[in-house]
């Protein structure tokens, strides 16, 4: 084995990679011992000259050098095999039945800057990291190898690649040009585009909770239900499936709406649904405003809230808290009493602690008190490893309406 040019860290750096966290910054780096390429792999030891593993260097990122293994390794087809396999092993065991998830989540799979997302045999590829797209040709190869798939394509369009020096890139690696593709979820069909569509084409992170909430769902008689945020429908169709008499449906994009109207249709469940184009700040201000002297009449059973990351940063946050206390606030004032808020909140910035202050802040507001009945998190084909806390975004809460 060749000698690879050593990253030596500085003292007190080390114990975060020890413990398992890939990102090394460039500001933990008391220097290289030669001078290594970008994209290359690369032994880091800390300050006493012990060896902590290897991984792919990039100087021009802000995380220097992204971690792969305690030990020496050879950055090869097989050993992409072997942790795609590990990877996939995971999913099997904990959404056994699941035929559309993601298979490689990055951090949590061991593989910094690779997502895989498998849509039935169809996977798409997201490379965010310049050592990952550099090797696509034998990741694809290993790809090929576990799953046969009828295509594989890339959406590598992300914001973070820039920072790599990497341009965009999307389009078709292997196999057929697939752009429409039905995919199932929990026995719902959803028929996606996969070229146009948001991400790598669905929000996968969200299949155990339509289930979940669904349930909650079904223990009403008839319930009128309200999903804000509502994409194609993933919580609508789940909610209508499990016998909501009506179900709103509110997403500011025309396309989401559309499709999820046709989605609806096509499981038979259009007669129930209704989707409708309108920004849900503006939605439920307007069905929260009462003429003077009149009483605002709840109308809903459930109310489920999947708003996007309102944060991109830490610096908005107040601002993101401020967003999601109007939108807790006006909801609650929608629903019944004995009503079932289902809320989730996938931005980094924003812990489960602080989003349920805002929460229990809104019910204060409201005059209701809250029962919590269920809390949330992001399925586990999107692995949590608490030690890299960045591996943990979504987490979420159903409240009954106690009084
Ligand atoms: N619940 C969905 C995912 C929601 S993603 C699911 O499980 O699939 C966030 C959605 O919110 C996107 O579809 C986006 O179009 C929509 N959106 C973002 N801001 C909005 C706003 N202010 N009003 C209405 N919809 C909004």
């Amino acid at each position: 084995m060749q000698t690879l040019p050593s990253v030596l860290l500085r003292p007190g750096e080390a114990d975060r990679v020890v413990g398992g966290h890939p990102w090394i910054y460039h500001g933990s780096i008391h220097h290289l011992t030669q001078p290594a390429t970008d994209g290359a792999l690369v032994q880091v030891k800390d300050h006493r000259q012990r060896q902590l593993g290897v991984g792919i260097y990039n100087s021009k990122s802000k995380i220097n050098v992204r971690m792969l293994h305690h030990e020496r390794v050879e950055l090869n087809e097989a050993f992409f095999e072997e942790r795609i396999r590990a990877a996939l092993a995971v999913r099997h065991r904990h959404m056994p039945r699941a035929t559309s998830f993601r298979v490689v989540n990055a951090e949590s799979d061991f593989l910094s800057g690779l997502i895989v997302d498998k849509y039935e045999d169809v996977l798409v590829l997201q490379t965010s990291a310049l050592g990952m797209d550099q090797r696509k040709p034998m990741i694809l190869a290993a790809l090929k190898k576990i799953f046969s798939p009828r295509a594989i394509l890339e959406r590598n369009e992300m914001a973070s690649r820039k920072f790599e020096g990497l341009a965009d890139s999307n389009g078709v690696l292997d196999g057929e040009n697939v752009g429409d593709i039905t995919i199932q979820l929990n026995g719902l069909k959803f028929g996606i585009n996969l070229i146009e569509g948001h991400k790598t084409g669905y929000y996968l992170d969200q299949q155990v909770n339509y289930q979940a909430v669904a349930d909650l769902v079904a223990k009403y008689n008839n319930p009128q239900v309200l999903d804000c945020f509502s994409f194609l429908g993933g919580f609508a169709l789940h909610a209508a499936r499990a016998g909501a008499a009506k179900v709103q449906g509110i997403d500011q994009s025309e396309l989401a709406v559309a499709g999820a109207t046709r989605i609806a249709n096509e499981n038979g469940l259009g007669v129930r649904c209704a989707f409708e184009a309108a920004n849900v700040f503006d939605w439920l201000k307007a069905a929260t405003v009462v003429p003077p002297h009149e009483k605002l009449i709840p109308r809903f059973d459930v109310i489920i809230l999947d708003p996007p990351s309102f944060t991109r940063n830490r610096a908005a946050v107040p601002d993101a808290l401020r967003g999601y206390k109007e939108i807790h606030l006006r909801a609650l004032k929608l629903l019944k009493p004995g009503g079932t808020l289902a809320t989730f909140c996938c931005s980094h910035h924003v812990d489960a602690v602080l989003f349920e202050q805002v929460i229990l802040d809104a019910a204060f507001d409201a005059h209701k008190v809250l029962r919590r009945v269920a809390s949330y998190t992001q399925a586990p084909d999107h692995p949590i490893l608490p030690c890299i806390p960045e591996t943990e975004y979504l987490k979420g809460y159903a409240f009954e309406v106690a009084r």
